[in-house]
């Protein structure tokens, strides 16, 4: 039933899981961290329990993001909307999902970048206006949130949360009487920075990418109807088919009778985040024609091609050192071994704020096999070195466990510089490879040789997709924290 037919504005509710909240928690690795995921449906038949598929599919992007997760759903132009701190599953019981109805949602999964680690801040945001209600799901940082906020709040506009997302939802909310299209190009020609989002609206579900398409979208097909969501691999986990990726600058409509896709910049130049194949998505996953998985064994080869050491063993830091491993065993003919095992139970962040009690944590989460690396010269590959804490700790547990000599190789340039697009980078200075060189940084770590791959290298290992044919590889990816180089300017190092 309409809006017109029930006399009565649309709704929304919005509750909060206060009792989940969390301790302050933090960084058991010293990884670079993904920020967010998005997932949304839309189908046709209205029986479908659009928020349970959406459950799978935040399950399945639960890497992306672990200190939040909220799913939306619309039925009779009413959005509800259920989030809480913590895991999807933890957030999630049967009975909670069952109270938010309808065949189409969106949902969220969250680790904070821009915006305080609390409840105000998860997603999706839900806005309630005369015309009717919308729900987003963002993932990205905007470079000019504060501008645009500032805006907003002149105009009388007030905001529940420090995210940046909340701007987006406000925006749309403010343009919406111009129409839903109209609507959403206003809001996205006004917003800078990265986003990928999901959009739930009375009768439609909505997505888009920023121009440069620095975060991953992808379109999806269920039998009765549509995905949307930040990996491929999440599309597979509720039995959907994989369409295509989004394009930078695409916004994509999908209600009842059609999808529609139109290009709302005219300036597009594809700058797709490095990260995502070195680090962030999961393996099984494919961004713009590039097989994640593939990348990193290629990577590895790459690797070995530079800077091979001789060595008996070559090992990975799990999980995703382990596939560039294999392909440098390969490229190098040194046998590959699984060497370190990584504890599955122990999540990404640690409650204890103690530097010296987080170092010596890392041997709960990583411990070695002592009969596999036990007299042996040990290549150990891991995908980066951020502040280098994670990498000193693993080559003093190896050479404990009796490994002769540990040379380590990382399938990515040195992280010098911060990002500005959505992954929480440490301060300048707590990026060890910012001011020393590798040689200092060979000696810190305690290692007997260190070499990271080129930036030409890495390019290689990506270069079989979002590069086109007669295209720079070089202008495809975002590599702003291996080489300063941003897709968008950015105003000074704010951090
Ligand atoms: S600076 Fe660019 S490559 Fe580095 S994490 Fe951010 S988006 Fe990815």
């Amino acid at each position: 039933m309409t809006e017109k037919e029930t006399g009565k504005p649309p709704q929304e509710t919005c509750r909060t899981l206060d009792d989940n909240l969390q301790p302050a928690a933090y960084s058991l690795n010293d990884k670079l961290h993904e920020e967010c995921g998005v997932f949304g449906v839309f189908c046709t038949n209205p029986e479908t329990d659009a928020a349970s598929l959406v459950y799978y599919g935040l399950l399945s992007l639960q890497h992306r993001g672990q200190e939040s997760a909220g799913i939306a759903a619309v039925q009779s132009r009413i959005i509800e909307c259920r989030k809480g701190m913590g895991l999807v599953g933890e957030v999630f019981t049967p009975e909670l999902l069952s109270q938010i109805r309808g065949a189409a949602a969106v949902g969220h999964v969250r680790y904070s970048t821009f915006g305080t680690s609390s409840i105000e801040n998860a997603q999706p945001f839900v806005s309630r206006f005369k015309l009717g209600s919308i729900a987003v799901a963002h993932n990205g940082t905007l470079t000019n949130a504060d501008v645009v906020r500032e805006l907003l709040e002149d105009a009388g506009i007030g905001f529940t949360s420090s995210s940046d997302s909340e701007v987006i939802v406000n925006l749309i909310a403010k343009n919406y009487k111009k129409g839903l299209e109209k609507a959403l190009t206003d809001t996205i020609k006004f917003i800078k920075g990265s986003y990928a989002l999901a959009v739930l609206t009375g009768d439609a579900l909505v997505g888009a990418r920023d121009p440069n398409g620095i975060r991953p979208l992808c379109l999806g097909k269920l039998e009765n109807g549509w995905i949307l969501a930040s990996e491929s691999c999440a599309i597979d986990s509720v039995g959907g088919e994989f369409i295509r990726d989004i394009e930078p600058g695409e916004v994509i409509i999908i209600n009842k009778e059609q999808v529609l896709s139109f290009t709302f910049s005219e300036k597009t130049r594809r700058a797709v985040c490095a990260f995502e194949y070195v680090y962030f998505a999961r393996p099984d996953s494919v961004i713009d024609g590039v097989d994640v998985y593939e990348a990193r064994i290629r990577a590895g080869e790459i690797l070995a091609r530079e800077s091979a050491a001789a060595a008996d063993l070559v090992i990975g830091v799990p999980d995703s050192g382990i596939p560039a491993a294999i392909g440098y065993g390969r490229a190098a003919g040194t046998p590959f071994g699984l060497g370190i095992v990584k504890s599955k139970y122990v999540g990404r962040t640690f409650i204890s704020p103690n530097q010296a009690v987080r170092e010596k944590a890392v041997s709960v989460k990583h411990n070695v096999i002592h009969s596999e690396v036990r007299g042996k010269r040990v290549v150990l590959i891991d995908d980066s070195i951020v502040r280098g804490t994670t990498s000193r700790r693993l080559v003093s547990i190896l050479r404990k466990a009796g490994a002769k000599e540990v040379h380590i190789r990382v399938c990515s340039p040195p992280v010098r510089f911060p990002c500005y697009f959505g992954i929480d980078t440490p301060h300048r200075k707590d990026l060890i490879s910012n001011g020393n060189s590798v040689d200092e940084l060979c000696a810190s770590l305690g290692a007997d040789s260190l070499a990271f791959i080129s930036v030409e290298g890495l390019l290689e290992s990506l270069s079989f997709g979002a590069a086109g044919e007669g295209e720079n590889p070089r202008g495809c990816y975002c590599l702003g924290c291996f080489t300063g180089e941003y897709p968008i300017p950015v105003a000074g190092e704010a951090r």
